[in-house]
């Protein structure tokens, strides 16, 4: 078995769509970035990724593969997924925290769940937490997330 971490952070634009954990939050400043600025699938990625030792989300989408410029988080999930898979690995479970103000990931969590989970191919646990004010996501500049990812031999 093997374990891995990954974490990202982007500003927050209150003209950005809100893109957080696979769903589309409406009325909420969203993350500004390259792709639609999910923090929760772009630490999932990097924890999956981790976790197999391919590196990380920057190396694998990098500017040797621009056809993936811009693309949605949960898309580079399931091509994270694929990567990780041909590598002979399956997903055990993985785990997202967010962190920040709002969106209040409780509200919708398990529907988080549903769709990451489906991305992942495994059982994917989604939170979330403030930083009770302080730092860049207490002050409402951005949004953080931190995963885990559990992977077996296949
Ligand atoms: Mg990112």
């Amino acid at each position: 078995m093997r374990v891995g971490i990954g974490t990202d952070v982007h500003p927050l634009s209150a003209d950005a769509p809100c893109w957080v954990a696979g769903l589309l939050w409406e009325g909420e400043a969203g993350c500004a970035g390259h792709s639609d600025g999910d923090v929760a699938a772009h630490a999932l990625c990097d924890a999956l990724l981790s976790a197999a030792g391919l590196g990380d989300v920057g190396a694998v989408f990098g500017t040797g593969r621009p056809e993936w410029a811009g693309a949605p988080g949960v898309r580079l999930l399931g091509e994270v997924r694929r990567l990780v898979h041909d590598d002979g690995w399956t997903v055990g479970n993985a785990a997202v925290q967010v962190i920040g103000n709002r969106p209040k990931i409780g509200t919708r969590r398990r529907e988080a769940e549903q769709v990451l989970s489906e991305a992942v191919g495994a059982p994917v646990s989604v939170s979330g937490t403030t930083s009770d004010g302080l730092g860049l996501t207490g002050r409402g500049e951005g949004l953080a997330a931190v995963a885990t990812a559990l992977l077996l031999p296949r």
